[in-house]
């Protein structure tokens, strides 16, 4: 085999040409990571695959480059790639365009909250790859903008999270449309029935990769757990960040409501916190993340949703403020840190209630996930966190409580009860 001196050999051998090599050379790419090593080949093949990889493993270039090889750079129009989010769709684009940096092709992203009008200008400059949200990929195709008729190579990424969104019939409708022959690559973290009830009718005879079983959660993670209350979950935070003092993290919340609030507390604690959700305009959210990808944020506050495709390869923590009710959601939050072998930590905060979750979190990635508990940290009664954290306003001057002798009455704190009720989460699990 021929010898590329300077260039990653062992892409080389997998049938990497020297236009990509230089490229991903220059990205410090050495070895093939596994969904690379096994997809690399086939996609080069013209095989149709279905492949199942999670986030982090290398998976755009592990479809990217075969693709990208195998545009003609004379024609038009070549390949579409379907993403769920529009940070997935620009991060895509991104490492696309840096393996395509020596090749002349034209990578273009379209996706919803940026301007028609500037896509529509891309889209004028006849790329030779789209990668896209189905909502506007659909939209430009309505247009008559984007045909997809002739497309030679169909990618669909993170093909869970488009389902879980909702994209089912637009993707449906989207695949529909691409009638000529053509490649087609599915990658996700997770295959369901669904999934490959879809890769059957829209893939021909695709080649099942997974490198996701005995791995599910990348190995390197550090994974433990807090048991807390729900009305001390932000002090222990707040220590925890204190006493780990992550360089770059990602707190995870459930809905954007949390993650508004959760940004604005860690914020007036004195915590370098943002938010990012998809309330955020699109705009805002891009200078969000790229203010914590040049870490001059801290810690990101997250929902599900929009961390989707968040590219900041040195993560060090992902706490998850609220463990997410669905254990797959985990092995996608975690998936964040420790991205192509680098250590990171993930804690997951749960109350007593949430043992359950917990143990399917465990089931999934069968492994026991370690408790641990925060030195310094003193669990409080309910009425104490009220105490602290909900002091109540002073009463305005038509509501101050008056004793029939004139003399004002002291406020009284609501009554609750909730304390006695507390046991740790493992214990509890075990009955
Ligand atoms: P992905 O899973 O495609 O999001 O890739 C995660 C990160 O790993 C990206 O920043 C890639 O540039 C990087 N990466 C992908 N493949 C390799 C490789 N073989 N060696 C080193 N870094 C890689």
């Amino acid at each position: 085999m021929q010898k590329h001196t300077g260039l990653p050999q062992a892409f080389a051998d997998l049938g990497v040409e020297v236009r990509f090599l230089k490229a991903i050379g220059k990205m410090n790419f050495v070895d093939p990571s596994d969904i690379q090593l096994q997809m690399i080949p086939r996609g080069l093949e013209g095989r149709d695959i279905l492949g199942q990889a999670q986030t982090g493993t290398g998976k755009t270039a592990a479809f990217g480059l075969p693709i990208l090889q195998q545009i003609d750079p004379a024609g038009r129009l070549q390949a579409l790639c379907l993403a769920p989010t529009r940070e997935l769709a620009v991060q895509v684009t991104g490492e696309l365009k840096r393996i395509a940096e020596f090749a002349n092709l034209r990578i273009v992203a379209v996706y919803g909250g940026q301007k028609v009008a500037t896509q529509l200008h891309l889209l004028g400059h006849k790329p030779h790859f789209v990668v896209g949200t189905p909502g506007r990929v659909m939209d430009f195709m309505r247009r008559g903008v984007l045909q997809i008729a002739r497309v030679r190579f169909v990618v669909l990424d993170e093909v869970d999270r488009m389902l879980d969104i909702g994209f089912r019939d637009d993707i449906r409708e989207i695949l529909s449309q691409a009638t000529g022959e053509h490649q087609t690559i599915f990658v996700s973290a997770t295959i369901d029935d669904e999934i490959k009830r879809l890769a059957q009718r829209f893939a021909h005879n695709p080649v099942d990769i997974d490198v996701s079983q005995d791995r599910l959660t990348v190995a390197d993670v550090d994974q433990s757990y807090v048991t807390v209350d729900a009305w001390d979950k932000f002090r222990l935070l707040k220590l925890l960040l204190k006493q780990e003092d992550p360089p770059v993290a990602i707190v995870f919340c459930n809905t954007k409501a949390g993650a508004r609030k959760l940004a604005k507390r860690l914020h007036g604690a004195g915590v370098n916190a943002k938010e990012i959700h998809g309330d955020l305009v699109q705009q805002k959210r891009e200078h969000v993340m790229d203010r914590f990808r040049k870490h001059q944020i801290k810690v990101l506050v997250a929902t599900d949703l929009a961390a989707r495709g968040i590219d900041v390869n040195s993560i060090s923590h992902i706490i998850n403020y609220d463990i997410p009710p669905d254990s797959e959601v985990y092995v996608h939050r975690i998936g964040r840190t420790a991205r192509m072998g680098a250590e990171g930590v993930a804690i997951t905060l749960v109350t007593s209630e949430q043992g359950k979750e917990l143990t399917n979190i465990e089931k999934l990635i069968n492994l026991e996930i370690v408790e641990r508990t925060i030195d310094g940290f003193k669990p409080s009664t309910p009425r104490e966190e009220l105490q602290e954290a909900q002091a109540p306003p002073p009463l305005s001057r038509f509501e101050t409580p008056v004793f029939s002798n004139g003399e004002a009455a002291p406020a009284k704190l609501p009554r609750r009860t909730l304390g006695s009720r507390f046991r740790p989460a493992r214990g509890r699990r075990r009955l």
